[in-house]
C-alpha cells in the first residue's frame, strides 16, 4: 500500500481520496478549504497545513485542481516539485489545457520526476463508486506505476499517449458530448413543433442513425427518459458551466492545432448563452433552453 499527498478535494477530489483511503492507502490531503479537507480528514486521512507539506514524505502525489493555473501554480510555484522526495510519483486528475499539462510534466521531468496528466469522466457518481474513466498521459512506465493508484478510484485506465495526451483526449470526448447535447437538443425541439410526440421521437431515433449516449440516457427533453437530469429539474449531472470551461479548452487546444471543429464552436457559443441567461449550475442538458427557452 503506498503513502500518498493528495491535493483539491472538492467534489471530485474529496470522493476520489476516500475511496483511496478505502483501498488500503495512507493518505496526507491538503485543500485551501478547511470544510474540504474535514470532509477526508473524518474518513481517516491525515490533514497537511500545506502544499509542501503534502507532498513531502509520499510515494505518490495526487491533485484534482479546478484549471491549468491551479495546477500549474501547485506544482510550479515552490509547491509539490520543490518538496516531494526523490521518487515520488505526481499524477494530475484535473481537467486542464494540454499546454499547462506538458509544462507541469516537462518541469516535474527537468526536477528528476515522473508524471502522468489522468484526467477523468464519470461525474462525481463515477468518483463516489470508484467507477470513473482514466485518460493517462505520461510515459508507458509512468503509466504502469500510477495505474494501480488509478486502479482504487476508477475501473477503466487508459494509457493515451506521451505527456498531454490524457487530456487530449478528454477534450476531444467532451466537445463531442456538448456538441451532442446541442444537436439532441434541436432534433427533439423540431420534432415536436412538427407535430411528433417527444416518446415517438425518442423510441425512434434511440434505436436509429440519430442515436448516441447522450440521446439515450441524457435526453434534454423533460419527462421522455426518467433518470435523465432534464426529467429531474436539470439537477446535475455535469454542470452547464464545466462543459462550458471544458469546450472552451476544445476550442484553443484546435486553434493550436489548426483543425477545424465548426460544431464545436457552435456547442461553445450555445453554452455561453445558456450560461449568460443564468443556468451555469443546472445540468448540460440545459441547453435545450438555448433551443426552446419554454422548457422548464
Ligand atoms: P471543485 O471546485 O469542487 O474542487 C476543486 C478544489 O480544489 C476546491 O476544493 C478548491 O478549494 C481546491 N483548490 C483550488 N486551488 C487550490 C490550491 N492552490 N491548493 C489546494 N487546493 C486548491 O472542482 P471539482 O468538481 O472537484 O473538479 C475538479 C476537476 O475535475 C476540474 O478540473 C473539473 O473540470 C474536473 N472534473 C469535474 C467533474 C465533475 O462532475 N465535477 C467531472 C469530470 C472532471
Amino acid at each position: 500500500m503506498a503513502r500518498i499527498g493528495f491535493i483539491g478535494l472538492g467534489n471530485m477530489g474529496g470522493l476520489m481520496a476516500r475511496n483511496l483511503i478505502t483501498a488500503g492507502h495512507s493518505l496526507k490531503v491538503f485543500d485551501l478549504s478547511e470544510e474540504a479537507m474535514n470532509f477526508v480528514v473524518q474518513s481517516g486521512a491525515t490533514a497537511a497545513d500545506s502544499v509542501k507539506d503534502a507532498a513531502s514524505g509520499v510515494d505518490f502525489v495526487v491533485s484534482m485542481l479546478p484549471v491549468g493555473a491551479n495546477v500549474r501554480e501547485v506544482f510550479m510555484n515552490d509547491g509539490v516539485i520543490a518538496a516531494a522526495d526523490p521518487g515520488t510519483v505526481f499524477i494530475d486528475s484535473s481537467t486542464i489545457d494540454v499546454d499547462s499539462a506538458k509544462a507541469t510534466a516537462s518541469a516535474a521531468k527537468d526536477a528528476g520526476f515522473e508524471m502522468v496528466d489522468a484526467p477523468v469522466s464519470g461525474g462525481t457518481v463515477g468518483a463516489d463508486a470508484a467507477t470513473l474513466t482514466f485518460m493517462c498521459g505520461g510515459e508507458a512506465s509512468t503509466f504502469a506505476k500510477a495505474k494501480p493508484i488509478l486502479q482504487g478510484m476508477g475501473k477503466n485506465i487508459v494509457h493515451c499517449g506521451a505527456a498531454g495526451q490524457g487530456q487530449a483526449t478528454k477534450i476531444c470526448n467532451n466537445m463531442l458530448a456538448g456538441i451532442n447535447a446541442l444537436a439532441t437538443s434541436e432534433a427533439m425541439v423540431l420534432g415536436q413543433r412538427l407535430g411528433v410526440s417527444p416518446e415517438i421521437l425518442y423510441n425512434v431515433i434511440s434505436t436509429s442513425s440519430g442515436n448516441s449516449t447522450y440521446f439515450e440516457h441524457s435526453n434534454p427533453m423533460p419527462g421522455v427518459v426518467p433518470t435523465s437530469p432534464s426529467s429531474n429539474n436539470f439537477k446535475p449531472g455535469f454542470m452547464a458551466k464545466l462543459m462550458l470551461k471544458d469546450l472552451r479548452l476544445s476550442q484553443a487546444a484546435a486553434q493550436a492545432a489548426g483543425s477545424s471543429t465548426p460544431l464545436g464552436a457552435a456547442a461553445t457559443a450555445a453554452f455561453q448563452m445558456l450560461i449568460e441567461n443564468g443556468h451555469g449550475d443546472l445540468d448540460s442538458s440545459s441547453v435545450i433552453k438555448v433551443i426552446d427557452p419554454k422548457v422548464k
